[in-house]
């Protein structure tokens, strides 16, 4: 960011300054002292403290003047007028009382100034005078370092406010579900009265959760664009500061600041370096957690009226406090998550816009060639692509540029993140769409919201967002078996589809048995043992482990009855893929292709297969 930068040659300015602060500082001391001990050296001559004893005792003297242990004389044959204003000589100062008799003695006048005798003004003058000058000095530059860092005063909020951001949803391509969601934020900063006014409270935070670099940054700060509205940016690893009570103080500036300028975004990127549980880890971060507070109770603080969202980002929302996610804080959350075929295809777009391109473009060849990327990689792939025109003397980007970029910045990924290779995005595929068949052929209702199977660092390979059903709290024997039998085809359909099976039911497969030993031990349903219970929930607090209350034998004959369950659902589901051999393949080959199958699309599949078939039943039913 900018302002980091000038951040930076402030540092530098500003360490300038302290050197030649403290450099004055040294000069008037030294000058103070001068003028403090008021004799100028040059004007007097030094005499030896025994020569002065002689000329006391030769009578020579005049006069005398104790001053700061320093004794100052005048001759008798200089002229007397003279030495009022200044001595001739000076010499030590040895205590010797016995030279006050002998000054009697040879009739000399003596005399000591009034205030520079009195020690503790003397002390004042020089001692506490400096150093009073060096404290003022160094809280006036702790002050400007304090300031530097960020938060003390409105000035700081100011340096991470973004007046108006210039990014709106256009520049985000793709991600169109979670713009949907940060669509009423937008309004809601716009026309606050409109949602007061029926008194609804709108969220006062939302999280954008996902990978790194699929624009969470660039999304919030278009919302801000969108809404025209101010944008306080701030990074939660800027928060924690290394004294305890900075990163709070700056949170409270900042929303001080923020409310003045409402309706407004406060942006916190990478929330998890304030955010992360209390509970977890070893020894407490005393600078985090009051920090954490500070938020915390600001954001339950701030006016919800006055129309400020605060947005978090993080690609860890696991380890996020439970406190910050509860509601009337971060409670909704939007998902940022990689980009599928489509919208690879529209970042693309998006980038190629700075760049001049040949006509050859394939955006398509491009989209597909980049499964699993996220748009900073391809931000960064457009780059290369452009360097690399550079490179070679072009004046403009060509698609060659293009897929060359792709290897460079995949092959420098591949060790980091997942990208499928073409074998497992098909294997992956027919697996999501064997349990979208099973529930459609078992329930005869559209079985999903959707299926992608753009690869996700956090959870699977690809997943499948189920319908909402009706809520229901009891559940049939046969539903029981129908949910065993969707959560078994996925696997079913690697089986028939490859004849290999690899490791990624694995979570399926607990799911199932999970079920399948719930309907024998817990349920009444089995077979052999009828209602009576072999497992009871242990303690609701251990988070339902189940225990044993039967003979081992017994046990291990439910066991055996869990097995008949799966092999029987594992037959069904095999049977229900099979039959509609023709609806796998065709809906896997769109997912493959998209990357992304609506249930409205998969049913479109589903009954144009259907309808071929009986249009070939028919058809040979009149042959015969
Ligand atoms: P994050 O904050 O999620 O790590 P950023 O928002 O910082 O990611 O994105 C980094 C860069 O990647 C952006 O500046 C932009 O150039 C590019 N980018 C990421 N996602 C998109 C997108 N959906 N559309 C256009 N550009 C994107
Ligand atoms: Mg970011
Ligand atoms: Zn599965």
């Amino acid at each position: 960011m900018a302002g980091d930068k000038s951040g930076d040659g402030k540092n530098n300015k500003d360490k300038k300054l302290l050197i030649a602060l403290a450099i004055a500082a040294l000069v008037f001391t030294l000058c103070l002292n001068y003028f403090v001990s008021k004799k100028s050296m040059a004007e007097v001559s030094e005499v030896k403290y025994s020569e002065f004893i002689n000329m006391l005792d030769e009578g020579k003297i005049d006069e005398v003047k104790f001053e700061n242990s320093t004794i100052y004389f005048t001759l008798k044959e200089d002229g007397e007028s003279e030495f009022a204003a200044k001595p001739q000589y000076f010499t030590g100062y040895i205590n010797n009382p016995a030279l006050l008799e002998k000054l009697e003695e040879a009739g000399v006048t003596y005399d000591a100034p009034v205030s520079n005798t009195n020690p503790i003004l003397m002390m004042i003058v020089e001692l506490v005078v400096p150093m009073l000058i060096f404290y003022v000095l160094f809280m006036f530059v702790m002050r400007m370092y304090m300031n530097k860092m960020g938060g003390l005063g409105k000035n700081n909020a100011k340096l991470y406010l973004e007046k108006d951001t210039g990014v709106t949803f256009a520049d985000v391509a793709g991600e169109e579900e979670a713009k949907e969601s940060l669509r009423e934020i937008v309004d809601f900063l716009h026309r606050p009265e409109k949602y007061t006014a029926i008194g609804a409270k709108l969220p006062r935070g939302a999280l954008l959760v996902g990978p790194p670099g699929t624009g969470k940054t660039l999304l919030a700060k278009a919302v801000a664009g969108e809404a025209k509205v101010p944008f306080y940016s701030l990074s939660g690893s800027s928060f924690v500061e290394m004294f305890v009570g900075m990163g709070a103080s700056r949170v409270r500036d900042l929303f001080k600041d923020a409310v003045s300028h409402a309706p407004c975004i406060i942006f916190i990127d990478e929330i998890d370096a304030v955010g992360k549980s209390r509970e977890s880890g070893l020894g407490g971060n005393d600078e985090r957690e009051q920090t954490l507070n500070q938020l915390l109770s600001e954001m339950d603080g701030f006016d919800v009226t006055k129309g400020i969202v605060v947005i978090g980002a993080t690609n860890r929302p696991e380890v996020l406090d439970e406190a910050l996610l509860r509601p009337g804080r971060f409670d909704r959350r939007v998902v940022v998550d990689r980009p599928d075929l489509k919208g690879r295809e529209d970042i693309l777009k998006v980038h190629l816009k700075d760049v001049k391109t040949e006509d050859d473009i394939d955006v398509k060849q491009f989209a597909l060639g980049t499964s699993g990327c996220a748009g900073a990689d391809i931000a960064n792939m457009v780059n290369e692509a452009a360097l690399r025109a550079v490179r070679e003397g072009r004046e403009k980007v060509a698609q060659s540029d293009l897929m060359e970029a792709i290897e460079l910045v995949i092959a420098g990924k591949e060790k980091k993140d997942r990208i499928m290779t073409e074998k497992e995005k098909r294997i992956v595929a027919y697996h999501e769409v064997g349990h979208a068949l099973a529930i459609a052929m078992q329930k005869n209702t559209q079985p999903v919201q959707k299926i992608t199977i753009v690869p996700r660092t956090m959870g699977s390979l690809g997943y499948t967002i189920q319908m909402p059903e009706e809520e229901h709290y009891l559940m049939t024997k046969d539903e029981i078996y129908e949910q065993i039998v969707t959560l078994l085809a996925g696997r079913s359909a690697e089986e028939i589809i490859f004849g290999t099976v690899t490791t990624g039911a694995a979570n399926d497969i607990e799911r199932a048995t999970e079920m399948a030993r719930a309907m024998v031990t817990r349920f009444g349903m089995s077979e052999e043992f009828d209602m009576m219970a072999l497992e009871k929930e242990g303690s609701a607090y251990l988070n339902g482990r189940m225990s044993l209350i039967c003979s081992d034998d017994t046990g291990s004959k439910a066991d055996a009855e869990v097995l008949e369950i799966i092999k029987e659902c594992h037959k069904r589901a095999s049977d229900i893929l099979k039959q509609n051999i023709d609806v796998l393949h065709k809906a896997a080959d769109f997912l493959i292709e998209q990357e992304t199958i609506t249930g409205e699309k998969f049913m479109e599949i589903l009954n144009a297969v259907k309808a071929e078939q009986t249009a070939d039943e028919n058809s040979e039913a009149i042959t015969e």
